[in-house]
């Protein structure tokens, strides 16, 4: 047998290798570098583990772990120890005095894996303890997990990571496996250019997580639908709702609670020992439903959660992804569900615009952003689209919302034609640009009084679009927004414009395609309803 899978026998308890953590640790276990892109759940820990253990049975030393979290570094460690591994973790919690016996017995040669924040690392301190190891041979790896954290792409930017690369600098020679479960191309790309990953074979698994059913629901109330959601399909589990405010957290959680669930806030203005009883809590007690910004949730490993609920849209792909995936680690049935309505795109959309940072760097948020709300308005598989994201390709998967009910398609061409022709009129008729509600009183024949003001109720547009509801127009707004083919101008009183894009559904070039259930037209449910 070979010394790495008798390690995972002998000392974690295993059978078999899992998926491509066999190849890995060979690799790793030869002095190669690594990049490993694993989904969450996927088998990560055992990529630097098994190799730290071969490598120091065959003398070459102590493997170094960089961990952003520290309550991740205490479950490992813990973990670790109870299989008779000896690990200790260097990192804030600790005494000077505990901290001068931990670089004790690394000098000794006493630890196998030392896990360390990525802030400590680059200090003086520490890499004289290193270079002295490295003098003797005596360091064995450099594990550095959560490596998207060295890209400012991420939601988890850490600029600590970015030192890292010291490793490669300084110590030529020393095998390093970075590892992480978010990474889209720009991320990956990231990843290798400030780690000085070049060299490095990457590993790539499936980033598939079939026991998570992806639904997407169309925003109407959103708390009401929230509760429906629970009460239906989770009543008494464990979940966690995210929400993209503090205010909105302590909403949503109190609202929960008084509905009978047992759910607690979590978000970064709490105090730190609230927020430590907050996770302890959903740790340790069943049927807890946590409530939260993305404050929490990273290096979470419970693995009943059973559904992960978004009532405000993520920020892109690689968040939805990584939050999401926090349900079902054990491989049960569960959930990933999110509303989504237009003021999450126009919201969204003006985080970026009003953020300081540089126009390219917007561009690539928006190109983030926009391939999120494709994948909320898609008709087609939720799956297939994620993966794909992911570079990975696949069938249509039969769980997930639009698979279970393809939704009836309804040609909205007409509609869009009208909403965007209105929004030209109005800006030639006036000289500047309206809003969302203006131009969709104009369509539907309002006469109120800016309309009268404006003259807008001569326009040729005017009450053209009478037979859709409100509703039913914002659906078709907010398909246009999200796919680009209307502008929205933050920074002018949200203000709509045309684009490029819109010229071509004015011209009747291009379909635009909704579903029924959003866009049904007003006098159908109109009669239906009496
Ligand atoms: P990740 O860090 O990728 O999210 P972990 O390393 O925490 O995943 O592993 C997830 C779970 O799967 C852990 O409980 C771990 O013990 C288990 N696991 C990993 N590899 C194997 C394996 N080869 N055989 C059995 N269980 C495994
Ligand atoms: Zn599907």
């Amino acid at each position: 047998m070979s010394i790495p899978l008798t390690i995972l026998k002998d000392v974690f308890g295993y059978t078999a290798f899992r998926g491509a953590q066999a190849q890995i640790v060979d690799h790793v276990v030869a002095g190669g570098d690594a990049l490993v892109l694993m989904p969450t759940g996927g088998g990560k820990s055992l990529c630097y583990q098994v190799p730290a253990l071969a490598r120091q049975q065959a003398g070459q030393g102590v493997s170094i772990v960089v961990s952003p979290l520290i309550a991740l570094m205490h479950d490992q460690v813990g973990a670790l120890h109870e299989v008779g591994v000896k690990a200790a973790f260097l990192n804030s919690t600790l005494s000077g005095e505990e901290a001068n016996a931990v670089e004790r017995q690394l000098l000794r040669g006493e630890l196998t894996l030392l896990y360390a924040a990525p802030e400590r690392v680059a200090t003086p301190r520490f890499l004289s303890l290193l270079d002295g190891l490295y003098q003797k041979r005596q360091l064995a790896l450099f594990a550095i997990d959560e490596a998207h954290c060295v890209s400012q792409w991420g939601h988890d930017f850490r600029p600590e990571y970015r030192a890292l690369a010291v490793f490669h600098e300084r110590y030529p020679g020393v095998p390093r496996i970075a590892l992480t479960a978010t990474a889209d191309d720009t991320t990956r790309a990231d990843i290798v250019q400030h780690l000085q990953l070049d060299e490095a074979q990457q590993f790539v698994s499936s980033f598939d997580r079939p026991n998570i059913r992806y639904s997407i629901a169309e925003k109407k109330d959103a708390t009401q639908q929230l509760l429906r959601f629970i009460e239906r399909e989770h009543a008494g589990e464990a979940g966690i709702v995210y929400c993209q405010s503090r205010k909105r957290v302590e909403e949503i959680a109190e609202l929960l609670c008084r509905e009978g669930m047992d759910a607690l806030p979590y978000h970064a203005g709490l105090d730190s020992e609230v927020r430590q009883k907050h996770q302890d809590r959903f740790l340790r007690d069943e049927g807890v439903v946590m409530t939260a910004t993305i404050a929490f949730g990273m290096g979470i490993d419970k693995p009943d959660v059973r559904f992960v609920a978004h009532l405000d849209l993520p920020k892109n792909i690689e968040g939805y992804y990584q939050e999401t995936g926090r349900a079902g680690r054990d491989g049960l049935p569960s959930d990933a569900w999110m509303a989504y309505g237009l003021q999450d795109v126009v919201n969204q959309r003006r985080m970026i615009d009003e953020s300081p940072a540089a126009e390219e760097f917007k561009q690539v948020l928006r190109g983030k952003l926009d391939a999120l709300l494709a994948l909320a308005e898609a008709t087609d598989c939720r799956r297939v689209r994620l993966l794909s994201y992911f570079g990975e390709a696949s069938e249509p998967c039969g769980n997930c919302d639009n698979c279970l009910n393809p939704p009836d398609m309804w040609d909205g061409t007409e509609a869009a034609r009208m909403l965007l022709s209105t929004v030209y009129r109005v800006q030639q008729a006036s000289g500047i640009s309206f809003g969302a509600g203006h131009v969709m009183d104009i369509l539907r024949g309002k006469e109120t009084e800016k309309v009268t003001q404006r003259g807008h109720q001569k326009l040729s547009t005017f009450g053209i679009g009478a037979a859709f509801s409100e509703q039913q127009l914002r659906g078709v707004l907010r398909q246009l927004i999200a796919t680009g083919t209307l502008a929205v101008d933050a920074s002018a009183f949200n203000t709509l414009h045309l684009t490029a894009e819109s010229r071509s559904v004015l011209k009747g070039e291009r379909q635009v395609l909704l579903r029924e259930s959003i866009n049904q037209p007003a006098s159908r449910s109109r009669s239906r309803g009496g």
